[in-house]
């Protein structure tokens, strides 16, 4: 199979390193990519969000199976425009890919399903006076968000009222998230442990992967802003047979169901952000594809031939399709530049890359680097490197993570010490 992955981080430099292990998959191709994945597919400069010049290009290279990574091109409509050519796809229509690209539709449709999910109103950005008079009514802590798409900042957790009013503000009247912030979902807020549960769907049959667990705020303890992610680990111990039982009754077949009855089935992979709050689990959020930096720990743990999973899935044939996964451990942690998620600079050299990748049981991911011209990889993004390891339990695993990381270096380096530190 020749195969096109879709996106630049370091979640496609994960799935570059999975596809290329799978014995169905004979050449591979990224777009853009990233200097990581240039070692095992070749990358190639296209605009992403063009859906057509994506779908010509495929198709002039006689691709068998488009990976779409990030989000953006699945809101896009990209999937569907391959259908049309004639090319499979991983990943959701654009109608199916509304469970995240629009928040008011996802609790809508939750709702309507009887899906588990924190209280909620939504407002138009021209209702601000009825979103502040509901602020008011329900009270702090509150999570503000912007509907749209905001690259994972338009989820505001406030403590207080007035927290929750300047959120308000942000959204609808700064215009801070665009036209992301035409609608405003307000949240009760949940209290709870919060765990990532990816399920792969041909739309009627679905596997479940590893649960993982993100670590999305910047600062050790879970302090300050939410990031992309700042590092992970699977399998979440948390998360219990029984727990995944009463996720697959009470969130994913619903889910699936409801979206086929619909007329937008669901395919790809459905992300469940679950808070699994002391009454069960309940949904934070439906993502519609891998999480980043879920990925790089949940596809190295899979024991399938990937290719061919993802190929079954888009074209509807997952039924029988039995997903294993290693008895083994993996952890993450996050390289990021000095400053990030706010203000940070880029252009530094990196150091020490291909003595920590040559470490037993670790994998060096690149998600923001850059090459230059005298050939010296650079920093070129807020989360710069995904330092992986491998072990036969958490600790040896975060242990080889942490050990590799202090082997990379650059100017700036920011890496959080408590990755994993409180798994149960
Ligand atoms: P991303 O796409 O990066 O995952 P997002 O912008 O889609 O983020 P959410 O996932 O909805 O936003 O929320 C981001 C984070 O905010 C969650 O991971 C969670 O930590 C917190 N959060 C969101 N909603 C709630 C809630 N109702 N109760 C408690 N915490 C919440």
């Amino acid at each position: 199979m020749r195969i096109l992955v879709i996106g630049s981080g370091g979640r496609e430099h994960a799935l570059v390193n999975a596809l290329h292990r799978s014995p169905s998959a004979t050449k591979l191709f990224a777009a853009p990519g990233n200097p990581g994945t240039q070692s095992k597919a070749e990358n190639v400069r296209l605009n992403t969000q063009d859906v057509d010049a994506v779908a010509n290009w495929a198709q002039r290279h006689e691709i068998d199976l488009v990976v779409v990574g990030p989000e953006k091109p699945l809101v896009a409509g990209l999937v569907d425009r391959l259908e049309e050519e004639g090319i499979p796809a991983f990943g959701p229509s654009a109608a199916a890919a509304r469970l995240e690209g629009s928040k008011a539709f996802a609790k809508a449709f939750m709702k309507e399903h009887d899906v588990p999910t924190a209280a909620f109103r939504v407002f138009s950005s021209d209702a601000y006076d009825e979103a502040a008079a509901y602020l008011d009514e329900v009270g702090a802590p509150v999570v503000v968000k912007a509907s749209g798409l905001a690259g994972g900042k338009g989820a505001i957790v406030c403590s207080t009222l007035d927290e929750a009013h300047a959120a308000l503000e942000r959204i609808i009247n700064d215009k801070d998230f665009g036209t992301a912030g035409d609608e405003v979902v307000i949240e009760e807020f949940m209290e709870g442990v919060e765990v990532s549960v990816f399920a792969i769907t041909d739309g009627e049959h679905y596997a479940l992967l590893p649960p993982s667990q993100d670590h999305k705020a910047i600062g050790e303890g879970g302090t300050g802003p939410n990031t992309g992610g700042m590092g992970a680990y699977a399998p979440a111990p948390m998360m219990t047979g029984r727990l995944l039982t009463r996720v697959c009754r009470e969130i994913i077949e619903p889910t699936l169901k409801g979206m086929s009855d619909a007329g937008s089935p669901y395919r790809g992979l459905l992300y469940c952000g679950l808070m699994l709050a002391e009454d069960g689990p309940k949904v934070v959020e439906f993502n519609c594809r891998f999480g980043d930096p879920e990925a790089q720990v949940v596809l190295p743990l899979l024991d399938v031939d990937l290719a061919d999973v993802l190929a079954k899935t888009a074209r509807g044939e997952l039924r029988n399709v039995a997903i294993r996964a290693s008895a083994r451990h993996a952890a993450c942690v996050v390289l990021a530049s000095d400053g990030y998620p706010v203000d940070y600079e880029t252009g530094f050299e990196i150091t020490g890359i291909d003595k920590a990748n040559a470490m037993e049981d670790v994998d060096v991911i690149h998600a923001g680097t850059g090459r230059r011209t005298d050939g010296a990889t650079v920093t070129a993004g807020g989360r710069v490197l995904n330092v992986v390891g491998y072990g036969d339990t958490l600790q040896a695993a975060l242990d080889r993570a942490y050990a590799a990381a202090d082997v990379v270096d650059f100017k700036g380096k920011t890496l959080r010490r408590d990755i994993g530190r409180h798994a149960r």
